[in-house]
């Protein structure tokens, strides 16, 4: 075992020289390469440099790789001066070059929809980002958390970012200037930041000197108990991170959490799983952030897959965005009951872990705002009802007091409340099914005499389950019988 894998814990890599085929596989799949860069040495290939140098980043290197109609291509050209375009190799292989509508094209791709803004709603700066920065580059939203941007520089540019009016400004940000001392004096100034997100841009394309001043200045400030670097590098251009002393420069500062952003399951490849392995073990913690979008991940089972991916890279789903309504990304916006009808699939359905909280990022810098589906059904002074994910609905005593509201005839959510039944059951509940199973299969045991009567929680002390175990699907009652 190389030193390197040694330390990451990662096999070495089976490289599959084809594209395709792998769409079924649960992440991560198998490593990609488009035949285009069929020969390049491994070495090369794992080189981060060599990526960025080979980045596409023209409408004239897209029309040799992918179908365009002579429409699109005009659109698209007018586009170039509007918005930057890099799609590193690694992160292009990842694409069906058949598909027009592959998920990872819609993210990279520009696209003749990014000129549209039928409604006027989509804006430069839809958060309001600029207004709440007291010094440049800086913003003071939350009471004890602040943003620095510190470069304009991404390994790939995102049709849907939320900060392209930064990451289209041009320009050399190899020195650190008095704008990045200036964020630095603000938060030395003000001690109730204690959680600075590191954005951009890509804060993992400085260069090493200035990542370091940033790190290092931070990190000895001793009401900063967090530093978040937002980062798509370990999406688009993981191969940055093989770099074992850039991972080492993260761990040095021993406040530093990593926030990246997957999308959707294609983007969990073995790469992205291996540099993930490599900052948790540096002893950073790595978080995602997943913008819905349509096309691109606006369904149940993408969405299922994406976040059970993330979970077997042990990256922790952190937030669901709803997509920034940002001037040139209105084609990817859902309705917000899109992002409800996959919420309302991912809670209760998968693990906790997995659940990612969805938010609207709010205009007029109002902030993340969480949405979920509603669980609260109705409520009297004694109890509430609430609802689960198979869509049980159950009384809940929150208080231990002595009943107040008085019984009458009624009934459904009304009987919950009223205390008259416990729980409403809706038919063909699976879990019911298995319970009913399993009390079944006790009773025959007893009856065979294979099984005793100790230590079985469902019997009632006569060979026979409790009644309520046995009711029909649908109703269950609190035993009063009405
Ligand atoms: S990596 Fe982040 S900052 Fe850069 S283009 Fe993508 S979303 Fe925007």
């Amino acid at each position: 075992m190389s030193e390197v894998e040694e330390r990451t814990g990662l096999a070495p890599r089976n490289l599959h020289h084809t594209i395709g085929g792998v769409e079924d596989e649960e992440p991560p799949g198998k490593p990609r390469r488009h035949p285009l860069w069929r020969d390049v040495p491994d070495h090369q290939w794992d080189d981060w440099r060599w990526q960025s140098q080979n980045a596409i980043r023209s409408v004239r290197q897209l029309r040799g790789l992918l179908s365009f109609t002579p429409e699109e291509l005009e659109a698209i050209g007018s586009l170039e001066t509007e918005y930057k375009t890099a799609i590193p190799p690694y992160y292009f292989s990842l694409i069906h070059p058949d598909d027009p509508n592959d998920p990872i094209r819609l993210q990279s791709v520009p696209s003749p929809l990014e000129q549209a803004n039928p409604s006027g709603y989509e804006l430069e700066d839809p958060l309001e980002e600029d207004k709440d920065s007291p010094v440049p580059g800086l913003t003071h939203r939350y009471p004890d958390r602040a943003l620095l941007v510190t470069t304009h520089v991404c390994t790939m540019y995102c049709r849907f970012c939320t900060r392209k009016r930064a990451t289209m400004v041009r320009g050399g940000w190899d020195s650190v200037s008095r704008n990045d001392e200036r964020m630095i004096e603000y938060v030395q100034d003000h001690p109730e930041i204690r959680d600075v997100i590191v954005s951009g841009g890509d804060p993992l394309t400085l260069p090493t000197g200035k990542l370091r001043f940033f790190l290092d200045n931070l990190t000895a400030i001793p009401h900063v108990d967090v530093i978040r670097i937002g980062t798509r590098v370990p999406v688009t251009l993981p191969q940055k991170l093989f770099d074992q002393s850039l991972v080492d420069l993260l761990a040095s500062s021993g406040k530093v959490w990593i926030q990246t952003h997957f999308n959707h399951p294609s983007e969990i490849t073995p790469e992205a799983a291996r540099v993930c392995m490599a900052l948790l073990k540096g002893g950073m913690p790595v978080n995602n952030h997943t913008v819905l979008m349509k096309g691109v991940n606006d369904d149940l089972e993408t969405m299922r897959r994406l976040m059970r991916g993330l979970l077997r890279i042990k990256v922790r789903p952190y937030y669901l965005f709803h997509c920034d309504p940002v001037i040139g990304a209105g084609h990817f916006r859902t309705s917000v009951w899109k992002g409800l009808e996959i919420m309302e699939g991912l809670r209760g359905h998968m693990s906790g872990l997995g659940i990612p909280t969805y938010v609207v990022d709010s205009p007029h810098g109002g902030g993340k705002i969480p949405l979920m589906p509603n669980y609260l059904v109705s409520a009297s002074d004694d109890a509430v009802v609430l609802r689960n994910f198979e869509g049980m609905l159950v009384r809940y005593q929150a208080e231990d007091k002595a009943q107040t509201v008085q019984q009458t005839r009624t009934r459904g959510v009304s009987s919950l409340l009223q205390g008259t039944k416990s729980a409403l059951i809706p038919e063909n509940s699976e879990r019911m099914a298995r319970r009913q199973l399993h009390v079944l299969t006790s009773r025959a045991a007893e009856e065979d005499g294979t099984h005793g009567h100790n230590g079985h929680s469902g019997c009632n002390g006569n060979g026979h389950a409790p009644v309520e175990d046995l009711l029909p699907l649908g109703v269950l009652t609190n035993g009063c019988g009405r």
